[in-house]
């Protein structure tokens, strides 16, 4: 919770953190035990010197918490998506990408040989219409983040399927931030709308508190990508100390159901009181809690006034965000004490007052 980039304490509220899960003392424990026995680094790429059984545990591991056949490691999510989108669509196929999509999914699409369509954000009439337009295609994707990492929104997975199934065109989620979050057992958007995607990209740098990529899905698609993903195959394999971590984290993950229900309820109290107090919150039911403040300048000022108070949460501005919607993007985390909360809205309270904002 506390950072300390002047040496002075400070607690995050933007953190991505969302299950606490970074410093937990089990994962420490977990990360360095591996971390002697297999050294700091993994010296190669999983195809070559870097693999180890952790790395394979922990495939098969996050294949059984996506329920899916078969799970495939990568660096980092942002490399997990510019894998799968490089490689997987190919010439004479299109991609389908929600306008406010990830700049890992905007990267990919452009690496890749196929073309791309882009819809209204999450706007599934939008999205039907230019299905029926690009039937002339090979292959079709539609590409979604799961949940929309700067507003907080939850792509409606249910009906893009359904929508897929009708036009005969392939799903790919980017469940960055639903993994861990979303679902009972928190296994992301497909378990919250008990929905089947051909493709999950994920990253462990979020809820699960570690770092590195994965894809899961069949084992079709898996041996794809262990052939054909650049970024899989020429690039050097995360630290096997690190595999351990994210095997212990999610254990926790999925046993741990108080985390997440504890992490909803102060979201929702968190949006309750800044939208009484006036404010402006955008969001669905996930822990982002996007506050728009507007001109760039003034989400700075904002920031500025927070972090006098110790509160760290910076201003989000564009290019990540449209023209006259900066915003702080504030998160909650299961980390987070009641005490904190309430610092958190009285000080909300206060630089609104004094802002003429509320
Ligand atoms: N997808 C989304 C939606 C993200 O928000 C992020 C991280 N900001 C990524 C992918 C990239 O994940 P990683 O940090 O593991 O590269």
């Amino acid at each position: 919770m506390d950072t300390a980039t002047d040496g002075k304490r400070e607690t995050v509220f933007s953190s991505n953190d969302y299950l606490g899960l970074a410093n937990d003392i089990q994962l420490i424990r977990e990360a360095k035990s591996v971390l002697h026995d297999f050294g700091v680094g993994s010296s190669g790429s999983r195809l070559t010197t870097g693999n180890t059984r952790w790395h394979e545990k922990l495939e098969k591991r996050i294949a059984a918490f996506k329920q899916t056949e078969a799970a495939l490691l990568f660096s980092s999510g942002y490399l997990a998506n510019i894998g799968v989108l490089s490689s997987l669509p190919e010439q004479g196929d299109v991609i389908l990408s929600d306008e406010l999509n990830h700049a890992s999914i905007i990267d990919g699409c452009r690496l890749s040989r196929a073309g791309t369509v882009v819809y209204k954000h999450v706007d599934m009439d939008d999205l039907e219409g230019k299905l029926k337009q690009t039937q002339s295609y090979h292959r079709r994707f539609i590409v979604t983040d799961g949940v929309f990492s700067m507003d907080g929104t939850i792509a409606p997975l249910d009906r893009i399927v359904g929508l897929a199934r009708h036009y005969q065109a392939y799903v790919i989620v980017d469940d960055a931030h639903a993994t861990g979050v979303l679902g009972g057992n928190g296994r992301g958007t497909s378990e919250y709308f008990n929905v089947s995607p051909n493709v999950v990209i994920g990253t462990l740098s979020k809820a699960v508190g570690t770092e590195g990529g994965f894809v899961a899905g069949s084992h079709q698609l898996i041996d794809f990508l262990l052939n054909h993903a650049r970024t899989f195959i020429f690039q050097t394999a995360i630290p096997p100390s690190s595999c351990a971590a994210s095997y212990a984290a999610l254990e926790i993950v999925e046993a741990d159901k108080e985390k997440r229900k504890g992490l909803f309820s102060k979201a929702k109290k968190v949006k309750s009181a800044l939208t009484d107090m006036g404010y402006q919150v955008k969001g669905g039911a996930t822990s982002i809690i996007p506050v728009l403040i507007g001109e760039a300048a003034k989400s700075v000022l904002f920031s500025q006034k927070l972090q006098e108070k110790r509160i760290y949460a910076p201003a989000i501005r564009p290019p990540t965000v449209p023209v006259g919607e900066s915003r702080i993007r504030l998160t909650v985390t299961a980390g987070h004490s009641s005490e904190e909360i309430d610092y958190l809205l009285e000080s909300f309270n206060l630089i609104g007052k004094e802002l003429n904002m509320i």
